[in-house]
């Protein structure tokens, strides 16, 4: 008989669900165990700040409930996967904050479908974790609950806003967690942290439960460290809903059984981003040596202009701008969340519980959001704004008929100090340059590692393919993860 030691010493090698599985299979370990193994993790390592909550007992039920299942054959596909959920996700009976005292001591009436489907595969769901402020922001450090920190260099940011689902991907504090992605805020944490990090299609996955930030760009996503394991977890929250009915109802391909890529690929780069100024050079250098190692495998491999580079990001901030200040008029403390104790009348109540429970870089953007709205500008930035997502949609939808794939840095520099870009917002909007593409178009992107800098910190490599061919984008990525000459 294995002893409970044994138990978890196997579990120290664990990388993938696949080794879960089989180790499950054979014995070696229980679902006990690996949620054990979890929790003494997430512990020794408290001090990254990743979770603002761990569900320790109701983790440990779970766990026991999905052993007895296994015992009698009957359990799900995800038994034994262990997952952490972004603070923006709703989990029943649980709290959500979105990092934000605006919610403080809100406790979720539902539970979100992209969780629900997990847990009726036996997913295990161990915790929250800390992100940006309503997901505004790409370093996490606009938290309530404080930031977050890079486990490879604690100096450094883990990116942002799912900077705690990052973390507890790379610092083995749960299989896969959940993150959401409205302008890069999984792939760019994805890329700062070494790991992996799917931004599905928009409507791929219900937003049912998902805490909106801007309505027409917000999409659940996935860090994980191997492709499998995201492939796995994404096939099974995607699917259409019908509490969401912007969700697709195409028929959700099994990605993790698609991983097989053997065909010659026509991939596009654009020339506006291998060749920006912005370019950490290390970066571009990593980018390009794959770019000419696909070309050395036979697959054609094209520079392309991208003219339009300079607008997507303005375009992105004017859209999601607007949108937050409309879907964030609904925390008043009205009905729940914080209220402030120094109202004197209704509407000093209104003015203050906002004032009070919003942060800085979310008020800057109900502002923003505001400003570009009002009457007398709708014209000149929201509707120019919306003209300017149509033009950046059809080129990159355009681009993804004549090609299979576009290949771009997903960054443009690896992992920063703390406090690097906190008094210069447009610096740290300028962080989401390479990934704001994606989501102004929709298109699903993936952000995989592609080697180190001098100092040792991931770069990541972005890959984007036609809306819902997520099932092709896995394939390649798992075909450059092998073959990255930078790993
Ligand atoms: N950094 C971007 C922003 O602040 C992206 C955020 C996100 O994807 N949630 O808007």
């Amino acid at each position: 008989m294995t002893t409970k030691k044994q138990k978890n010493n196997t579990l120290e090698k664990f990388l993938s669900f696949d080794e879960i599985k089989k180790s499950l299979e054979k014995k070696e370990t229980d679902c006990k165990a690996i949620v054990t193994y979890y929790l003494n993790n997430i512990e020794t390592k408290a001090h990254l700040n990743a979770f603002v909550e761990v569900y320790g007992s109701s983790a440990l039920e779970q766990a026991a409930a999905i052993d007895e299942k296994i015992a009698a054959g009957k359990a799900g596909k995800l038994a034994g996967m262990v997952v952490g959920i972004k603070d923006v996700l709703c989990y029943q009976g649980h709290t959500a904050n979105a990092s934000s005292k605006i919610l403080e001591g809100f406790e979720s009436q539902f539970t979100a479908t992209a969780i629900q489907r997990l847990i009726e595969q036996d997913a295990i769901i161990i915790g929250r974790l800390n992100c940006d402020e309503f997901g505004m922001g790409s370093s996490n450090e606009n938290s309530v609950h404080g930031p977050v920190k890079n486990a490879l260099d604690e100096s450094r940011v883990p990116g942002g806003s799912s900077g705690g689902s990052a973390v507890a991907v790379q610092a083995n504090l749960c299989t896969v967690s959940l993150g959401t992605d409205t302008g890069g805020s999984v792939r760019q944490p994805a890329a700062f942290t070494g790991v992996i990090g799917i931004k599905p299609t928009y409507s791929r996955v219900s937003r049912y439960g998902l805490i909106a930030y801007a309505s027409s760009f917000d999409t659940i996503g996935v860090f994980s460290k191997n492709i499998k394991d995201n492939a796995l977890v994404l096939e099974t929250m995607a699917g259409s809903d019908d509490y969401d009915s912007t969700s697709s109802r195409k028929a959700v391909p099994e990605y993790s059984n698609l991983l097989h890529f053997n065909k010659p690929a026509k991939i596009a780069y654009l020339k506006e981003t291998v060749h920006s100024d912005a370019l950490q050079p290390e970066i571009k250098e990593h980018t390009l040596q794959i770019l000419k190692k696909l070309a050395e495998e036979g697959h054609q491999v094209e520079e392309v202009a991208f003219p339009l580079l300079d607008y997507v990001l303005p375009t992105y901030y004017i859209l999601t701008t607007a949108e937050a200040s409309s879907n964030l008029s609904r925390f008043d403390g009205v009905k729940y969340g914080y209220r402030t104790p120094n109202a004197h009348n209704l509407e000093s109540m209104y003015k203050l519980t906002r004032s009070e429970g919003f942060g800085e870089e979310v008020k800057r953007r109900i502002m923003l959001g505001t400003f570009v709205l009002s009457a007398s500008y709708y014209d000149a930035y929201f509707t120019k704004a919306q003209k300017v997502r149509r033009l950046i949609k059809e080129f990159t939808e355009d681009l993804l008929t004549k090609f299979d794939y576009i290949v771009l840095p997903t960054t443009p520099s690896t992992a920063f100090k703390f406090g690097e870009h906190s008094n210069d917002p447009v610096a740290m909007y300028l962080e989401d340059l390479f990934t704001v593409q994606a989501s102004v178009s929709g298109v699903p992107a993936v952000s995989i590692p592609n080697g180190t800098d001098k100092k040792g910190l991931p770069i990541g490599l972005q890959i984007m393919a036609n809306s819902f061919k997520e099932a092709e984008l896995y394939a390649f990525a798992n075909y450059l993860t092998e073959a990255a000459p930078n790993n």
